[in-house]
């Protein structure tokens, strides 16, 4: 699709066809899986499309990059081999030792271990703060030295909102930059370069992939500057997706939107079914009225997405008891596959931040809804909780 074409089609068309020509020679539909390290010459310096060894580019990942920077709106992608590789490889293109970062309190496990336990060895100092209070995040920004301001919204797993183009303008009246990791949301119910986001970051692990079977990660910026900057640290650290592990995340790109659509729905009728029970004495979701960032995420999301985290009236107990009576949801970590999951964040996900600030409640379950039969994932949830 020629980039004119791509710039005005709507989502879910550059979601198959962005980034990707069938091939010359064969006519193929479907990007090939380049199992290749390196490429004949035609001559010294001769690259063919400027492949020349697969760290630096190979044309798998340069399909999955293609479409996943017009899914964002941005200019380019680079797709990694994780999403924390995608976050290290950012973190160190762009802050040098003595810089400092603004973190979400509640920032993905992941992320505040690499913040935390890794980057600050180096000399990056973080501070955590609120992403829902653009006031805290304010105080939290140490003017000349802050050189990123990371937003998760919604955060993992009490779904709090940040207000991403208020964040933006904070983030560059200080001289910083806004990164925003868009893994929960994802690029079809959220666009944050669009809003004022610098950089966007995706654990593509989770709903771009969509199908709990590759690990990935994902980088979009729309400067061209801060794109040569970003690739630069691609190639020199070396963090990159695999030609089998983009073929996957790729194929699963194609179907993000009606994928979404699915989550959206059935997550909407379990929340509505878990308002209703007895058992639940709490349900977190950005879609109910009553949830604090209500208003921001339905400016800034075209859905509300397919997590849900809920509160029961029993107690821990009653709350491990139910995750182990879930059948159809499965027991298990991650999130944003096609199959339903359930969790206990205080003693799986977040069990390493008990006893801080950071803790969440110990009656807490979350699920990631999926895009099984509505009936059945009802069913199985009034199984559990009985
Ligand atoms: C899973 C996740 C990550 C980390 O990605 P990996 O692919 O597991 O390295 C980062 N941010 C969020 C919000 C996540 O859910």
């Amino acid at each position: 699709m020629t980039q004119e074409h791509q710039n005005k089609s709507g989502f879910e068309t550059r979601a198959i066809h962005a980034g990707y020509e069938p091939d010359v020679m064969t006519g193929a539909v479907i990007p090939p899986i380049y199992a290749t390290s390196t490429y004949k010459q035609d001559g010294v310096g001769g690259m063919r499309g400027g492949y020349e060894y697969s760290r630096s580019a190979n044309p798998t990942r340069t399909a999955l990059e293609g479409v996943i920077a017009a899914l964002e709106g941005g200019e380019r992608g680079f797709a990694f081999a994780s999403g924390l590789a995608a976050e290290d490889t950012l973190v160190r293109a762009l802050c040098r030792p003595g810089d400092h970062v603004v973190i979400p309190d509640d920032a993905y496990g992941g992320t505040f271990r690499l913040f935390d336990k890794v980057e600050q060895v180096w000399g990056l100092a973080h501070s955590p703060a609120p992403v829902s209070d653009v006031a805290a995040v304010t105080a939290a920004i140490r003017p000349g030295e802050t050189r990123i301001v990371w937003v998760e919204t919604p955060t993992n797993p009490l779904l709090n909102i940040g207000d991403i183009e208020a964040l933006a303008n904070v983030a560059h009246d200080a001289g910083a930059l806004l990164v925003v990791d868009n893994t929960f949301a994802s690029p079809y119910l959220q666009q944050p370069l669009g809003l004022g986001a610098d950089i966007v970051v995706h654990s593509t692990t989770k709903y771009c992939g969509g199908h709990s079977d590759v690990v990935g990660g994902a980088l979009v910026v729309s400067d061209l500057d801060m794109a040569e900057k970003v690739a630069f640290h691609q190639n020199s650290m070396g963090a990159v997706a695999g030609p089998f592990d983009a073929f996957l995340t790729h194929r699963g790109l194609k179907t993000l939107g009606v994928r979404m659509d699915r989550h959206c729905d059935n997550a909407e009728k379990v929340v509505a079914f878990l308002e209703d029970h007895p058992k639940v004495a709490d349900v977190i979701y950005p879609g109910l009225a009553a949830h604090p960032g209500h208003d921001v995420a339905k400016r800034q999301m075209k859905r509300f997405g397919g997590i849900v985290s809920f509160r029961v009236t029993g107690g821990e107990q009653h709350a491990l008891d139910v995750c182990a009576k879930a059948e159809v949801f499965t027991l298990g970590e991650s999130l944003g596959g096609v199959e339903s999951l359930i969790e206990h964040p205080g003693r799986m996900t977040h069990a390493s931040v008990a006893g801080t600030d950071l803790e969440v409640p110990a009656d807490l379950i979350r699920l990631s809804v999926g895009i099984e039969t509505a009936d059945d994932l009802l069913a199985d949830l009034d199984r559990a909780l009985a």
